[in-house]
């Protein structure tokens, strides 16, 4: 099976007053088309920054000093940190976007529904639409009676306009007309062309009353729904790849699993692959084909959802499933806490917290072991 992306010993920093914060130390992984692979740790292991690193939109002052990113897209194997910022804001929402865990700090509140999705839809598939005005001007033109020379005039200027924004998008006549307000009712048909777009999306992810629902604020919407218009928005150009960070955080359970049941089924109705970001390992084991453990900037173990819930072997993993609250046992936490960034621990940034820990787990830092398909950074294992 093809692989989709592929994450090389990413360094990622973050310059502070308080120090240099070591966030991201080595991230590995990689994921195969199609497949939801479930990125799983405490808040700050450093999840949310690996999906954005994979999105090229770090924050600031965040730098990525290291490592590779590559991702399978319409040019080829490409590294996405070797590109120039126009081919990486090309790739940003037409082959990989990401589905953010506040639905109310990704949208616009000053913006409708449709003009939100509006605006992605022309930033990536503004050409495709330009050619559906071409057709529906060009039928009306052989519809126009001839002695209705005006209309066909018209028509004639319309369609010379849409022809000069599909090659030239600069040109003179295409200025003129779109800073002349008059003459900015050309636009009108692309308008209309794309919000029919944004109705059929709404209606793809069974937003109820959609025509209506497009030209609500998203004061105007419930959270769920929120979501859904996030969601419509990512899903907007069919992504290839996915990023999905906690997006069922703060909505009630019944909303969570309606919006889980909706990826599930757009992941199989369009076949994307999905990044799945959660600390809720009971989300993972509905929706995730492979996990990947974080723990304080990298992955600790990576293996399949079954496996990693039959056969844990990390100590982290093996804590992480024992703090699930289960009815009638007694809930068990994780000693201690996850450790500050800018002095993280050496060796094993685990072992401070790790009943197994060995001398050399507080010196080297252990690498990645691959026993029978289960991968795993622990020493314990290495010794084997
Ligand atoms: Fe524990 Fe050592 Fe394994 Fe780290 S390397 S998880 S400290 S046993």
């Amino acid at each position: 099976m093809r692989r989709i992306l592929e994450v090389q010993d990413l360094l990622l920093r973050f310059y502070t007053y308080e120090g240099i914060v070591k966030a991201l130390e080595g991230v590995n992984l990689h994921m195969i088309e199609g497949e939801t692979l479930g990125v799983v740790g405490e808040t700050g292991c450093g999840k949310t920054m690996t999906g954005l690193s994979i999105l090229a939109l770090t924050p600031s002052p965040g730098r990525i000093e290291g490592g590779r990113i590559f991702f399978q897209s319409d040019e080829g194997w490409v590294d996405i940190l070797s590109l120039d910022e126009e081919t990486v804001r090309r790739i940003r929402g037409r082959e990989i976007s990401m589905i953010f865990q506040e639905p109310n700090a990704a949208l616009n509140p000053l913006l409708t529904v449709e003009e939100q999705i509006s605006e992605v839809l022309i930033q990536h598939r503004r050409e495709e639409f330009i050619k559906k005005v071409l057709n529906a001007i060009e039928e009306d033109l052989q519809k126009t009676e001839r002695k209705a020379l005006s209309r066909a005039f018209i028509y004639k200027i319309e369609k010379k306009i849409y022809e000069n924004m599909l090659k030239n998008p600069k040109s003179l006549l295409v200025r003129v007309f779109s800073k002349t307000p008059i003459l900015r009712r050309y636009q009108n048909r692309l308008r209309k062309e794309v919000r029919r777009e944004v109705v059929r999306i709404l209606k793809e992810i069974k937003i109820p009353d959609p025509e209506r629902v497009v030209d609500m604020y998203p004061h105007e919407l419930s959270g769920g729904m929120q979501q859904r218009v996030v969601i419509a928005m990512a899903l907007a150009c069919n992504p290839k790849l996915l990023i999905s960070d906690e997006p069922t955080t703060n909505l009630d359970v019944t909303v969570e699993a309606q919006i889980l049941n909706l990826i599930k089924e757009l992941k199989s109705k369009f076949g994307s692959s999905i990044l799945y970001i959660t600390h809720d390992m009971g989300v993972v084991a509905e929706i995730c084909d492979r996990v990947a453990v974080m723990y304080a900037g990298s992955v600790c173990e990576i293996a399949d959802v079954f496996e990693i819930f039959r056969n844990p072997l990390h100590p982290y993993t093996k804590a992480l499933l024992e703090s699930i609250p289960r009815p009638g046992k007694k809930f068990k936490s994780i000693e201690g806490t996850v450790p500050n960034l800018v002095n993280p621990p050496p060796g094993c940034r685990f072992h401070p917290r790790c009943p197994k820990a060995m001398p050399i787990c507080t010196k080297v830092k252990p690498d990645m072991v691959n026993i029978d398909g289960h991968f795993v950074a622990c020493h314990l294992y290495r010794k084997r």
